[in-house]
């Protein structure tokens, strides 16, 4: 086991709360990391070493702050084997999937490399008579950054990036179930040139997060967790007057048309169900068939399949398909939830529950596990189950199955598979839903687009990463400029057009 610090200043520094968290690795329930739980007084202190650092960053002009993301992004790269057995080891996912984890922050990365560009304002020459109008994006000081455990990298590096590339300093939160990713990250980005102090990694639970919303010198708070801890985020950075977005949890559905690939549809349902044990914000979790033949011909297809897959340590060789989930206490709630769904009447097909796997008995293991015939009223079907869980919920025609989507509470990502162009466009039209794929299963956007779910997916109005992240860590001014020259103009006391 280790003993973790926080990351202030560039320098490793040991808690003083005398509160701590456990870390464990999850495939063998060994503690790893002894976790240190910020006190408001920590964080109010990080806070304040960040302000100071932030205003010698903020004069840096952005060639020169692309420069180091340049440096950062290569030293990813070649950090790339060392980073993923970090995520790997205190995640659980495979190695493959943990670099696609880095890969997915790293791309965020690469964007932030051309932020002279992105940091542009506009300019009218003559919007008025000798009147020049122009905007410049300035920098808000001190942002936070409150992460998740299930992309150890990639959401760390959501937040670090755009928030940093715009001149800002971060207290980065991450999460104290996969505290050491961001550790390591933290170090590179200081190795990459970044002054130590614009990126502090503040380890802490609920009550460091209330010092971050409370604290008058962070301007701002991005969140990425659970729905109802992204509301109560939200709420209270608004109240103490704080720019805020806050993404929460998603049921994710995948509408199979009578016409799609069946083949196709079973491999995309497995990946987004199963892949990363189904502890993604973009999983699929609900498949939704359009006919009794379809629902029938996807069921052959796949069983067999899920009943195929591997379940193992990250460790057991290049054929694991997924690990363990991220604790004891998820592995009891999902099969708690997988026990809901057979008592309230859903049919189980494979079964994940009780699955040890011999040499690491103490391991959170759940195996791939498929419902059908679940309805909208079960548990199953309500709850975010977060683990490899896929429930399949019939439906006669596609009225019907759009409407489900509609009436779910989320509205995170979700996904069509037809070969009707017409049914693909109205679905895409008509869904309330944040991000939406066509025969596309996981439909994250690129990192020149921005990132975010509708409805109780997420809290704010921009969205995460690309040119919307630029928006929300910086603020803009506006100037109306003129000179003299001979212009002869009365004092005006009316409100009126510029000419
Ligand atoms: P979580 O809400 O438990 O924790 C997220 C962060 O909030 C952590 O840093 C944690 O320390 C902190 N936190 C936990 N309880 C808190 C409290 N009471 N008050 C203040 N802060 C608190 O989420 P998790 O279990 O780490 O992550 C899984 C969830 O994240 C899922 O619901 C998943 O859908 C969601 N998620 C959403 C997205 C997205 O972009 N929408 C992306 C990834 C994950």
């Amino acid at each position: 086991m280790q003993d973790l610090t926080h990351y202030i200043d560039g320098e490793h520094v040991p808690g003083t709360s005398g509160r701590f968290a456990e870390a464990r690795n999850p495939a063998t329930g060994e503690v790893i990391y002894k976790v240190p739980l910020a006190s408001p007084s920590e964080l109010d202190a990080a806070v304040e070493r960040a302000a100071i650092a932030q205003k010698e960053w903020a004069k840096v002009n952005p060639q020169r702050r692309a420069r180091v993301f340049m440096k950062f992004g290569a030293l990813i790269n070649e950090h790339m084997e060392e980073l993923a057995e970090i995520l790997s080891r205190e995640h659980g996912k495979t190695i493959p999937d943990a670099k696609g984890d880095i890969q997915r922050g790293l791309e965020v990365v690469e964007v932030c490399m051309g932020l002279p560009s992105h940091l542009k304002g506009d300019y009218t020459v003559d919007a008025g008579t000798g009147i020049d109008l122009y905007s410049m994006r300035q920098p808000l000081g001190v942002v936070a950054g409150i992460t998740p455990f299930n992309f150890p990298a990639m959401i760390p590096l959501w937040k670090m990036s755009p928030a940093v590339a715009c001149g800002n300093a971060i207290i980065l939160k991450p999460s104290e179930r996969t505290p050491k990713t961001s550790m390591r990250l933290a170090e590179l980005f200081v190795e990459a040139g970044l002054p130590a102090g614009v990126v502090q990694v503040v380890h802490g639970d609920k009550e460091c997060v209330d010092a971050i919303l409370d604290n008058e010198t962070v301007q701002a708070v991005g969140f990425v967790g659970s729905t109802p801890i992204a509301q109560y985020i939200y709420g209270r950075a608004a109240t103490n007057g704080k720019r805020a977005q806050c993404f929460g949890g998603a049921k994710n559905h995948m509408i199979i048309m009578p016409d799609a690939d069946i083949d196709k549809a079973a491999d995309a349902l497995i990946g987004a169900g199963f892949g990363a044990a189904g502890e993604r914000c973009m999983a699929i979790s609900v498949a939704v068939p359009v006919g009794q033949d379809t629902a029938d011909k996807l069921v052959d297809t796949l069983v067999p399949r899920i009943e195929s897959l591997k379940v193992a340590p990250y460790t057991g060789g290049d054929d694991v398909d997924f690990g363990p989930v991220i604790t004891a206490q998820a592995k009891d709630r999902i099969e708690g939830l997988i026990s809901s769904g057979v008592e309230q009447g859903a049919k189980i097909l494979t079964d994940g529950r009780g699955l040890s796997i011999q040499g690491y008995e103490d391991g959170y293991f759940v195996g791939p596990t498929l419902f059908d015939d679940v309805t909208p009223d079960m548990d199953i079907y309500k709850e975010e189950v977060f683990g490899p869980v896929l429930s399949m919920v019939r439906q006669d025609n596609y009225e019907d199955a759009l409407q489900l989507i509609q009436d779910n509470a989320y509205g995170n990502g979700t996904a069509i598979y037809t070969a009707d162009g017409d049914v693909a466009r109205d679905f895409v039209a008509r869904v309330e839903v944040g991000m939406v794929g066509v025969n596309f299963p996981i439909p994250v956007p690129l990192s020149y687009y921005s990132f975010g779910g509708w409805k109780k997916s997420g809290f704010g109005d921009l969205d995460q990463y690309g040119p919307d992240a630029f928006k929300f860590y910086t603020k803009s001014k506006k100037v109306s400029a003129r000179w003299f020259s001979g212009i002869k103009d009365g004092a005006a006391l009316n409100f009126k057009a510029i000419d």
